[in-house]
């Protein structure tokens, strides 16, 4: 039996080393576009590869998946987190789980994962041939013959897992498959206001930041940037809001609360205490709600509040802006910047093409799609390798 895997990256290796593994009879190849295999891998994590999460529980893990969601359950429930933790752990890899129950490497190394399946590949003797590009696809009776830009290979099942490719995506068109609209997932907002300007690097523990105008509200830790804001927070809106903002062409408004989500009644009742119990204290000197000196010293001044000004003088319309800056600040984002640590793409071959049972392809026997390529992605956490793992492994039992 001859398997060809399309893509040398976290999705074709993974698939690939545990079908040679269970069927050493079987010829299986992988064919990588590049000169590189497993890039992405590499550059994962910071370099520390986030490999997947401690949250194991496959009704609580569909919920970071903004595309697949609940469908995955039944993938998840066949492997899981726990069970790629294991897998590592049997061919000698320990994690650990940090105190956002994202998983590394107990080497904090991509490297090792990389290593680890590299070994397996050649252990199982699965032949890796780089610098073959898929230009087609075609079916052959039961079989498929693979066209690359160096030749053609005849092979009684194809897996296919390019990641996110466009001219794949194109490749995949034509053989019939029904493909999403890609867009970019887990990006940042790019803001240009004199508010946040000289306030790189603050962040907030918790903040809740709501897209203007849309029912997309999320809440998370949030940190300014050098053009605008990032943090989990806003990287959740991206992937949730992966389409909407897309429409938008990346221009809207966002309110953001800096204070925990505290309402603004709540946060107007604090300050009104606050300044009945410390009527001289000089507002600019006490930050309230625990938000770092440099930004409350950024919001006084927006709200016109002079540095002798003590809490007992705050006319009504500074409290009310005070107010305002603190629980619904106002920020116009004109544009995206890609996250350094992660991005994705939304879309890719539709789920209702698939069997996810068996990840083939329901109106092309003997084709399978995993990975990225798929319309599935979830936010940052490892959710996204190990919708590669899982997928990967079904394949290698379903083959
Ligand atoms: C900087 C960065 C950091 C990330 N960190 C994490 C993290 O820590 N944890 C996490 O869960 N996710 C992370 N992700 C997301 C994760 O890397 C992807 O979800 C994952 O790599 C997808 O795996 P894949 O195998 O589907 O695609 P890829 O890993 O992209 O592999 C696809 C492979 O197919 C090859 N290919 C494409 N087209 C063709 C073709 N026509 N012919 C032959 N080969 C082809 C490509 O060259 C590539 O090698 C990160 C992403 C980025 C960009």
């Amino acid at each position: 039996m001859k398997i060809i895997v399309i893509g040398g990256g976290a999705a074709g290796f993974f698939t690939a080393i545990n079908i040679a593994e269970k069927h050493p009879e079987y010829n299986v190849c992988i064919l990588e576009k590049t000169r590189k295999l497993l890039s992405k891998v590499k550059v994962s994590g910071g370099g520390r590869c986030n490999v997947t999460n401690e949250r194991s529980r496959p009704s609580e893990l569909v919920r970071f998946y903004p595309r697949g969601s609940k469908k995955l359950h039944q993938v998840f429930k066949r492997f899981s987190t726990t069970d790629m933790v294991t897998w590592l752990s049997k061919r000698g890899i320990e994690t650990k789980a940090e105190e956002d129950q994202r998983m590394f490497p107990m080497s904090n190394s991509s490297q090792t994962i990389i290593d680890c399946f590299l070994k397996q590949a050649a252990r199982f003797k699965v032949s890796i041939l780089q610098n073959e590009t898929l230009t087609a696809l075609n079916q052959t009776g039961n079989q498929w013959q693979v066209t690359t830009t160096n030749q053609i290979y005849e092979a009684d099942k194809v897996v296919i897992a390019t990641g996110s490719s466009p001219s794949t995506w194109k490749v995949l068109e034509q053989v019939g498959l029904a493909i999403t609209p890609i867009v970019p997932s887990l990006f940042t907002f790019n803001i240009k206001d004199e508010r946040i300007k000289h306030l790189p690097g603050i962040s907030f523990a918790e903040a809740r930041v709501k897209i203007a105008g849309s029912k997309l509200e999320e809440n998370g830790p949030l940190l300014i940037t050098h053009w605008g804001l990032s943090g989990p927070v806003i990287l959740k809106l991206s992937a949730w809001g992966a389409y909407e903002l897309e429409s938008k062409t990346y221009q809207f408004d966002i309110l953001v609360n800096f204070v925990g989500g505290l309402a603004p009644d709540e946060v107007r009742k604090h300050l009104v205490q606050y300044r009945e119990a410390n009527p001289k204290r000089k507002v600019i000197n006490y930050p309230l709600f625990d938000v770092p000196k440099r930004f409350w010293d950024s919001i006084i001044s927006c709200c016109c509040i002079a540095s002798e000004t003590p809490f007992s003088e705050l006319s009504k319309k500074q409290l009310n802006k005070l107010v305002e800056e603190l629980a619904q600040g106002k920020y116009v984002v004109h544009g995206k910047s890609t996250f350094k640590d992660e991005f994705v793409t939304a879309g890719g071959v539709k789920l209702s093409e698939v069997d996810l049972e068996t990840f083939e392809c329901k109106r092309f026997p003997n084709l399978y799609i995993a990975g990225e390529v798929l319309d599935i992605d979830a936010l940052t956490g490892g959710f996204n390798f190990q919708a590669c793992w899982s997928a990967g492994w079904i394949i290698s039992e379903s083959i």
